[in-house]
């Protein structure tokens, strides 16, 4: 018999997980991490043809490690992004009978409102016409000096003055040659009352070469919403248990960096493969679902969830919190793994977030004797990733992350440079802390402080808002509201909509920035919200 006690103590390798079973894990890992990360799935981005082969993947792992279908639509829980505006097709503009050239030889204002038009117009004289053609030469030659100039007030109120005076639409250009407007589908600023367009210096020159004279225009503008479509992954270990555990990882990336994410501005298009972000959350997800299903752990349940749309503002944990396919009354807690590739082997460190969310994790953590790691904490329940939406639904969270890197949303975040072995020991780490986890009641919840990093850190002064980044109306609609911050105190809440900081227009999320980085610490100001369709007012102090 002794010599089958020495065997066994040579196949226990750290941890206390056969030398077997952590071979096959790691070749798990990689396995998942090769292929979420390959070029075929172009960068996995929300609603294009990578993410739907990635959640596909998912699925199918899911259902080949036993789990449950708990989305909508079996695995899948589709839904939809807001993705701005586009220009359709049958936009046109004719000059005396000729077709214009979209982008070309003219561009739709991203603001302007849909709408057909005809009628006489001349450059020189506006005020007989209902169609006007508008110079902006002098007032750009003008404000050539001007600091506080901004070319989207002049064209609002040119359009504003060309409607009083029974305009149907208003051709801009710029005599002085420069193109000043393109489209931007982000744009946000309120629509202008009539359709409003602009023609480039090729269109110019080419139709309307002669400003004293008379042109026929006819045109139709049509814009629509741009919608993307994307989907959830969720599976579930019904364990026939009064709670659930969720677990948690997003699966999409940012594809070639089309939505503007990415470190590389103005590179050519490349694809970003995200094998730390978020390969190896994806695929620790899926190794999970197989060892959870087989644990003798069963006084829990499990929902396991690939999330999508993560990298254009938590879209799919937003959706899944709002469309819960459980009720969220019986989720004990959420487990958040977002870029857990990238174990320093020198530092041996791993970040968990949302420490603070439960006077629980302390004891659950320590409970794991072997950890395999050396753990920085961070209180907070919100950060850059999914476990925010639930945190917001005071669920307590816990965010693993093994920390920034030079290849953080570039094309060079690549499987190769994972630590596959890192990735083991989270995966591990979780398994422990849940199977240590005595279940008899829901832990408690906690509020905590805001997170310090993420966007607000270039910022001197804050109002303590999450804003809500799949609002596609105008202004800003607050998600949330950090406790003891200057939005709290004055009594703004979760879904109103931002519109005014001090003298400037809060018209989208890039235009609040923009308004609070004119403030510094001290400053007074007013916000002006929009509330259940009134306007409420708020003095502030940063
Ligand atoms: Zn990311």
């Amino acid at each position: 018999m002794m010599y089958r006690i020495v065997f066994a103590l040579l196949l226990v390798s750290s941890f206390g997980y056969g030398q077997k079973q952590n071979k096959k894990l790691l070749a798990a890992l990689q396995k998942h991490t090769y292929y979420l990360a390959s070029d075929e799935l172009q960068g996995r981005r929300a609603g294009d043809a990578g993410e739907k082969l990635a959640s596909q993947y998912i699925a199918d792992q899911f259902k080949n490690n036993g789990l449950l279908p708990k989305g909508s639509v079996e695995y899948f829980q589709p839904f939809e992004i807001n993705d701005g505006r586009k220009v359709d097709e049958k936009t046109n503009l004719k000059i005396n009978g000729k077709s214009l050239k979209l982008k070309e030889e003219f561009e739709v204002l991203s603001n302007s409102t849909s709408g057909s038009f005809s009628g006489d117009a001349s450059p020189s004289i506006q005020e007989a016409n209902q169609v006007w053609f508008v110079d902006l030469s002098e007032s750009l030659e003008e404000n050539k000096e001007n600091p506080h100039f901004d070319v989207a007030n002049l064209i609002s109120e040119k359009i504003k003055n060309a409607k009083s005076k029974n305009a149907t639409a208003v051709i801009f250009f710029n005599s002085n040659g420069n193109n000043i407007l393109s489209f931007n589908g982000k744009d946000r600023t309120e629509q202008t009352p009539i359709p409003a367009i602009f023609l480039t210096k090729q269109g110019r020159e080419k139709h309307l070469s002669d400003l004293s004279t008379t042109y026929s225009v006819e045109s139709t503008i049509s814009l629509s919403p741009k919608i993307r479509n994307a989907r959830n992954v969720v599976g579930y270990i019904d364990n026939g248990a009064p709670l659930t555990i969720v677990i948690g990882a997003h699966l999409d990336h940012l594809g070639y960096g089309e939505d503007g994410n990415s470190m590389i501005k103005n590179g050519e298009p490349s694809i970003h493969n995200g094998a730390d972000d978020n390969a190896s959350g994806t695929s620790s997800l899926v190794e999970l679902s197989a060892i959870l299903k087989k644990s003798k752990q069963k006084k829990y349940n499990y929902l396991l969830i690939a999330f999508s749309a993560e990298e254009l503002g938590l879209n799919g944990s937003k959706y899944f919190v709002e469309n819960p396919t459980i009720s969220l009354n019986t989720v004990n807690y959420m487990i958040n793994m977002d870029m857990v590739g990238r174990l320093n082997d020198s530092t041996n460190t791993i970040t968990l977030g949302g420490y603070g969310t439960s006077p629980s994790w302390k004891s659950m953590i320590d409970g794991v004797k072997e950890k395999g790691f050396n753990i920085k904490y961070d209180s907070s329940g919100t950060g850059p990733s999914d476990h925010t939406s639930f945190y917001r639904k005071d669920i307590p969270v816990l965010f693993f992350f093994t920390g920034l890197h030079t290849d953080y949303h570039k094309p060079s975040d690549d499987a190769d440079k994972i630590n596959y072995n890192g990735m083991s020991k989270v995966v591990r780490f979780i398994q422990q802390m849940i199977e240590l986890d005595k279940p008899a009641q829901k832990i408690a919840f906690a509020k905590t402080r805001e997170s310090q990093t993420g966007t607000s850190a270039r910022f001197t002064v804050s109002m303590g808002i999450m804003p809500d980044y799949s609002f596609s109306g105008y202004g800003v609609r607050v998600d949330g509201v950090s406790e003891n911050r200057p939005a709290k105190k004055v009594g703004i809440i979760a879904g109103d909509i931002v519109k005014q900081l001090g003298e400037h227009k809060t018209s989208s999320v890039e235009a609040y920035m923009q308004a609070l980085s004119k403030f510094k610490k001290g400053d007074k100001t007013t916000v002006v919200v929009s509330r259940a369709n009134q306007e409420l007012s708020f003095e502030i102090i940063f």
